[in-house]
């Protein structure tokens, strides 16, 4: 390891249009051997190339999904098998995969599951990788390790690929999955490779977490609402937590946690402008962009205010515990929940109460016999995150001023305890135009 600088380790992950084809390989390995330290490197499947393009953990989905109603799979088959020879022919990369090719087939005609079909397009990406750039290949079946409830062991994983890794220099290990108690693969939800990155990079104690991508980092509002919206050059694990839990894309949620646990920065970066330095997500900073205070907004739509009222309710012990309970036998988790002197609100996801609308009301007139009891829809959340919010003044009014101004009712206003964030619950009409009105307010 005497060559390495400093023995400095870097962990990079590229995303499924970083490696959509072999003229994008081609970035990954310049990106790569720019930089000794970039020494692990996972892949995602290779995903679309243009806009009507399939991804070809899609294909293989679907390959599954025929498979399992009786139905051949040739057809789709062939297609994931034209993507990666395409590939490999282009970049002259002297490796077969025809026996993969029919193994892989055969398992899927034989019933291996439907996550041993999706993991395949990683596997197939990382034995290519792998090959084109002369780094050890580690598949990832027996050292990611899920428990049997179905729930990623995080420190049996943690204890097992680090005594792998310490073995390999340099290796490609493939993204998004890896294996149950029974040896059977099992994958992390869609874009779950960004956890793989994430635990490879908790396991080699690396210095830093590269997240290639094709964006130039994490944005401070949806570009889809906002126009052009500025790249947040530096963010903590918390604020990215809180953006990304209300619907901020780039990183799967779950990535956070392994890095975080080990206080490893992220860096998401562009393969298509590898000289952007992206965006910085890190443990803590003082630092903060003095001229725009917040660190980014987001929201989602799709909430409903379920408000109990009742005279005294203030005086009576117990009250909000039951109410809770409802919620909990229900099998609903709750989102947030405002609360004034005689009503009680709780926030909660539209989609998870539709069958048991009735039952709640019920259950909470019998729990607590209430004067009224509501469930209203159709409201959005917006989440104003900064680091630098506890300690500018000013910043919870200008928010409403900003909103206020564009004529918009606030129907609900909660701020985190950890007064990180201020959330505004609003009309779903008004989503978007609050969501511009607070992020012009402060970025001018
Ligand atoms: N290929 C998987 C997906 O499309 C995982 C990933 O790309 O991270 O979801």
């Amino acid at each position: 390891m005497d060559n390495y600088i400093n023995n400095c380790v870097k962990v990079v992950k590229f995303g499924g249009s970083s490696l959509a084809d072999a003229e994008q390989f081609k970035k990954v390995r310049d990106i790569i051997l720019d930089d000794p330290c970039r020494r692990y490197v996972v892949p995602s499947a290779p995903g679309k190339r243009f806009k009507e393009d399939d991804k070809v953990t899609d294909l293989l989905y679907a390959c599954y999904n025929l498979s399992a109603q009786g139905e051949p799979i040739d057809d789709v088959f062939n297609k994931i098998v034209e993507r990666y020879d395409s590939i490999v022919n282009a970049l002259n990369v002297d490796l077969d995969l025809s026996d993969e090719y029919l193994h892989i087939k055969w398992s899927i005609k034989h019933h291996a599951g439907r996550d041993y079909a999706a993991s395949r397009g990683e596997y197939l990406n990382g034995k290519i990788l792998a090959s084109y750039l002369g780094y050890d290949f580690v598949d990832p079946t027996v050292f990611i390790k899920f428990a049997d409830d179905g729930l990623f062991d995080s420190e049996m994983t943690n204890t097992l690929l680090s005594a792998k890794l310490a073995k390999h220099e340099k290796a490609v290990i493939p993204g998004f999955y890896g294996s149950m108690p029974n040896g059977t693969i099992k994958t992390f939800s869609r874009g779950g490779s960004d956890i793989t990155g994430s635990i490879v990079a908790r396991a080699v104690g690396a210095d830093i977490y590269e997240n290639w991508t094709d964006v130039d980092g994490f944005l401070m509002a949806d570009p889809r609402i906002v126009d052009d919206p500025k790249v947040i050059s530096t963010i903590t694990y918390r604020e990215l937590r809180e953006l990304s839990y209300m619907g901020a894309g780039v990183l799967h949620e779950d990535s956070i946690f392994p890095v975080r646990v080990a206080g490893i920065p992220i860096n998401i970066r562009n393969t298509n402008n590898k000289n952007s330095r992206g965006t910085m997500i890190v443990p803590a900073s003082d630092e903060f962009d003095t001229s725009s205070i917040i660190t980014g907004i987001a929201g989602k739509k799709g909430f409903s205010v379920l408000t109990i009222e009742k005279a005294l309710m203030n005086s009576e012990t117990g009250f909000g515990r039951k109410v809770l309970e409802v919620i909990e036998e229900e099998g609903i988790s709750f989102e947030h929940l405002p609360s004034g002197i005689d009503t009680m609100s709780v926030v909660l996801n539209t989609h998870e109460i539709d069958e048991h609308r009735k039952a709640i009301k019920e259950a909470i007139c019998e729990a607590v016999n209430p004067d009224a009891v509501s469930i209203e829809d159709g409201l959005a959340l917006i989440a104003v995150v900064g680091r630098a919010m506890p300690k500018a003044k000013g910043t919870a009014y200008r928010v409403f001023k900003a909103v206020a101004e564009a004529d918009i009712n606030i129907k609900m206003i909660d701020q985190g305890s950890s007064e990180l964030n201020i959330i505004l619950g609003v009309d779903e009409a008004d989503f978007n135009a609050a969501l511009n009105a607070i992020y012009y307010e402060f970025v001018k």
